[in-house]
């Protein structure tokens, strides 16, 4: 997408040379609900602070309100509590085309008669810009996405990566402070869109653009953004860098939608000495990080061990196997606990036990207790 670095960082310097220093957010979403005409609510009290040059991305099960949220930041619903800000200026009630932010849609919303060049130019006519102003800024979003050669071409004659980058070089061409993409790679098939993937986050880091990005692939906003807000039924769940989200999920939706965790409640026993918490189960005591007073653990596959002698003190839980499977260098072991659930656990495909482990023997489970995240229910 951007064969020329160089190039891209000059046209960089250029499409960012409006913003100034980072005082206030980007953007600012202070408890912004959205409840539609027929009475469905959609999105309730979401808050969240975006730093210039951040990638958010929004992730959840279709229907939790992703897109309504991305829709009320570009100006397209009409948000029915709460403030939108940008750039510390309030746009809750400013028109799309008022608003600093560009929109790419699934379907790329192009305009199939018009020609390359007129689609990428069709939102600087929008805002009324110069004809040679326009020109000199088109010319070199081409360029820049290496575009030129087809810029006379109808954007029906294009295929779906090409598509991809007009839209995106349209999204850009305005000069945007924040892009909004709604599943932007929703239709590509999965090989470019894992190629699409790569370059888009370059592209990010490149222009040091604010990217919010709506996805219900969990790979996808795991793998490209800076933060991820997961969305269920509307609400918030928890905003946290990848990784944190990853190894210490804050609910038991986040638990249940993230990696592949053994969800265990008890009740809460106070603090061990080391300072982490304690909960007694039907399964003995389980110790790991979180708040006093939660109620339930959060137990991430890899933390299971086969601990057939166990170290003395340390919760261990008997099973069966049921399954066993391996991937490439990982074992993946199904174990029936006694009170007859049956949880995945991953270990090293080398390691003796997975060798010898056959569906219908013993087992005993120990957890790494760093590993365990204790949440409320
Ligand atoms: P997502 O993007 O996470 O799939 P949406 O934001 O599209 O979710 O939808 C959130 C909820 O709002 C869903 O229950 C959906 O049916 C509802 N919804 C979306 N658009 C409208 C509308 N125009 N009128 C009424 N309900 C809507």
């Amino acid at each position: 997408m951007i064969p020329n670095p160089g190039r891209a960082q000059i046209a960089a310097r250029t499409l960012t040379s409006s913003i100034c220093g980072a005082m206030t957010h980007d953007l600012e979403l202070n408890s912004v609900g959205k409840t539609y005409p027929d009475g469905t609510t959609a999105v309730q009290d979401f808050d969240l602070k975006v730093e210039k040059g951040e990638f958010v991305a929004f992730l959840g099960p279709s229907g939790c309100g992703k897109s309504t949220t991305l829709r009320m930041i570009a100006g397209f619903e009409e948000i029915t509590r709460g403030n939108i800000l940008i750039k510390g200026r309030d746009v809750s009630h400013t028109p799309p085309e008022k608003r600093p932010t560009s929109m790419i849609f699934q379907n790329y919303a192009l305009f199939p008669h018009m020609t390359v060049r007129q689609n990428i130019g069709f939102g600087l006519d929008i805002k009324g810009l110069a004809r040679s102003e326009k020109d000199r800024k088109v010319e070199r979003i081409l360029d820049m996405f290496d575009l030129t050669e087809f810029a006379d071409r109808k954007a029906d004659r294009l295929s779906g990566g090409q598509r991809q980058r007009i839209a995106l070089a349209r999204g850009l061409v305005v000069e945007p402070e924040i892009l909004l993409l709604d599943e932007p790679l929703g239709a590509l098939d999965a090989n470019l869109r894992r190629i699409i993937q790569n370059e888009l986050k370059l592209l990010q880091r490149e222009l040091g653009i604010t990217f919010v990005f709506v996805t219900h692939a969990q790979s996808e906003a795991l793998g490209l953004s800076d933060r991820v807000v997961v969305m269920s039924n509307g609400v918030v769940e928890q905003i946290s860098p990848p990784e944190e989200l990853y190894r210490r999920p804050a609910t038991p939706f986040v638990a249940g939608f993230i990696g592949s965790n053994t969800v265990i409640k008890g009740t809460p026993a106070g603090a061990a000495p080391d300072g982490t918490q304690q909960l007694t189960t039907p399964f003995g005591t389980i110790t790991g990080h979180g708040l006093a007073g939660a109620d339930t653990a959060v137990i991430p596959a890899e933390a299971f061990r086969i601990a057939p002698q166990g170290t003395p003190g340390e919760i261990r839980l008997p099973g069966t196997i049921t399954a066993r499977k391996l991937v490439g260098a990982v074992g993946h072991l199904r174990v029936r606990l006694s009170d007859e659930r049956e949880i995945d656990i991953e270990t090293h495909a080398a390691a003796p036990e997975v060798q010898t482990l056959a569906p219908g023997a013993g087992v005993t489970l120990g957890i790494d207790p760093v590993a365990v995240t204790l949440i409320n229910s």
